[in-house]
């Protein structure tokens, strides 16, 4: 017979991303809606390691779905990655008795879920809560929208002046292994070439139209680098101004900013409904899964799996990018 879950852990781990908030509020309403009891664990396995844990209250959730950050706080925590490490954080579980764990968090808070899930008989539900939208199984991952969209701002702030001094500019975005955010804000600001780790970039034929343009006196060009792609913004640039020396070339990285600031409506919804969606698993005793959002629907990956795959970028965006910017 499953054991039912009684007593719910959340944490958030990893990277930050805004809408972990609107989550960990739907998590604990729901389970208090269900008559769980639900624990809030700092600092994600941290916490859980240290048996900083303490029970979570409806209104411990009132005012946040709002706020960017975490107020169960992140970490990366590597002794979680020692099985030493997962033991004690088994036993701070076991002292509250705590019966099941929702994780929000990226793919490296999945594997940490699935390894843990797979020594000890605790039920793990993954949140999709990154950036970085390098996650298969689900449409969508809690903060991508709204990082997506602080970048498109900025980028057409940067664009104002650009245009104004017919510069060219080479913005970085957030992604060392993952060139979403490049991508889609690259799109959304009509930017006229994107960079990323995903793709194989051909620089030689970047560098022929950049001479070729500015035969024509077009000076104006915009490059979206994502993090890891050829050491970031600053190495390209030098690329482009040692060939085109004449050219002037302007750097921007916009960091952090992407990560924070108050969640977008559509992180807000995805967040709740995921965030719901995790306790209703732990209900009906679903175990080991991360909730996804697939063709609108819920849908459930076995972390298994979603340790296994990555979020690919279809050739079909790359044609739009090569096309619409040409
Ligand atoms: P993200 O979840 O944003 O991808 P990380 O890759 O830093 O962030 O992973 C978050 C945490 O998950 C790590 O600090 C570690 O505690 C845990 N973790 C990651 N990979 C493993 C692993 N192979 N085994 C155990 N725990 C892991």
């Amino acid at each position: 017979m499953e054991k039912k879950v009684t007593r719910i852990g959340v944490l958030t781990s990893g990277g930050d991303s805004p809408g972990m908030n609107a989550a960990i509020r739907a998590v604990v309403r729901t389970g208090i809606y269900n008559q769980m009891e639900v624990y809030g664990i700092m600092r994600g396995y941290s916490g859980m390691v240290d048996g900083d844990i303490f029970k979570m209250e409806s209104k411990s959730v009132a005012n946040i779905i709002q706020r960017g950050g975490t107020i169960l706080k992140t970490s990366r925590c590597n002794e979680f990655l020692e099985p030493q490490g997962r033991k004690k954080a088994y036993e701070s579980l076991k002292e509250f008795g705590i019966n099941g764990l929702i994780i929000i968090g990226g793919d490296g808070s999945f594997r940490g879920a699935q390894i843990f899930s797979k020594e000890y008989d605790i039920p793990c539900i993954g949140l999709p809560g990154t950036i970085d939208k390098d996650i298969a199984g689900t449409d969508f991952t809690i903060g991508f929208d709204t990082a997506v969209n602080t970048a498109v701002e900025a980028i057409d702030k940067i664009r104002d002046t650009m245009d104004a001094h017919d510069r060219l500019f080479v913005i970085e975005v957030m992604g060392r292994d993952s060139g979403y955010i490049a991508l889609h804000s690259g799109i959304a600001t009509g930017a006229e070439n994107i960079l990323i780790p995903e793709k194989v970039t051909d620089i030689e034929a970047i560098l022929s139209a950049l001479m070729e343009k500015e035969r024509r006196q077009k000076l104006v060009n915009l490059i979206i680098v994502a993090e890891g792609k050829f050491g970031g913004a600053n190495e390209v640039a030098k690329i482009v101004r040692e060939r085109l020396p004449q050219q002037e070339v302007r750097v921007c990285i916009l960091g952090h900013i992407q990560r924070g600031g108050s969640p977008s409506c559509f992180d807000r919804l995805i967040a709740s409904r995921m965030g719901y969606a995790a306790v209703e698993c732990l209900l009906e005793g679903k175990h080991n899964v991360f909730v996804g959002i697939l063709n609108n629907r819920l849908h459930y990956t076995p972390l298994d799996e979603a340790v296994k795959k990555k979020q690919r970028i279809s050739e079909e965006w790359m044609k739009i990018v090569k096309i619409l910017s040409s």
